[in-house]
């Protein structure tokens, strides 16, 4: 239902297709390359939204994936909660929640305390918070463990081998770190705004 299409001239053997996320580069990753992988892929990313504050249909995910023989869902935390410390500071508190997806199992989503209103839900005027929505908590990217399954189709030996994947939505990191409220700025090319960031 996301999925961005372009037309090509009659004729064409099939309509090209936008990727829709950067998690494609982790099978094609496997695919050429024997365990230890430690890989790192940002890259642009295409859905068929309709523009608005909070989407774009082009945006920039940061994939990433380690697959290795001794790797446990707590080096997978660690990893991901010290990113998240460096980024927004060390007194933001971090949760996951169980969720689904279709290539990791344990799945989970990631959260960390809202930065706005410092995880009490309510805002600097007593109101709630309008980044949260009083919720205190802001979910920030889908992640796990990948699942054995995965590693048949590559050859890894899955009694032997295991790992953990994330995407990150970077335009929505950006914003939740600087305060920008409305996401279409970063692809309108207003140097007032641009050079802000050096
Ligand atoms: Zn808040």
């Amino acid at each position: 239902m996301d999925t961005f299409y372009l037309d090509l001239p009659k004729g064409a053997p099939e309509p090209l297709l936008l990727r829709t996320h950067t998690s494609p580069m982790q099978i094609r990753t496997m695919e050429k390359q024997k365990p230890p992988v430690r890989v790192i892929v940002p890259g642009k990313v295409y859905r068929r939204d309709n523009p608005d504050a909070t989407h774009s249909f082009i945006f920039h995910q940061v994939e990433g994936l380690a697959v290795d023989t001794d790797i446990t869902f707590c080096d997978f935390a660690g990893t991901i909660e010290y990113f998240v410390k460096q980024f927004f500071g060390p007194s933001v508190k971090t949760r996951f929640r169980p969720s689904y997806f279709p290539f990791t199992e344990p799945s989970v989503e990631f959260d960390v305390s809202c930065p706005f209103c410092g995880g009490t839900g309510t805002a600097a005027s007593g109101g709630t918070c309008s980044k949260c929505k009083g919720a205190a908590w802001i979910e920030l990217f889908g992640a796990g463990m990948v699942d054995p399954t995965v590693y048949g189709f590559v050859n890894y030996d899955a009694k032997r081998v295991s790992g953990f994947a994330f995407g990150i939505g970077i335009d929505r990191l950006a914003m939740l770190k600087y305060g920008i409220d409305d996401i279409q700025v970063f692809f309108q090319n207003d140097v007032r705004f641009l050079c802000q960031f050096p």
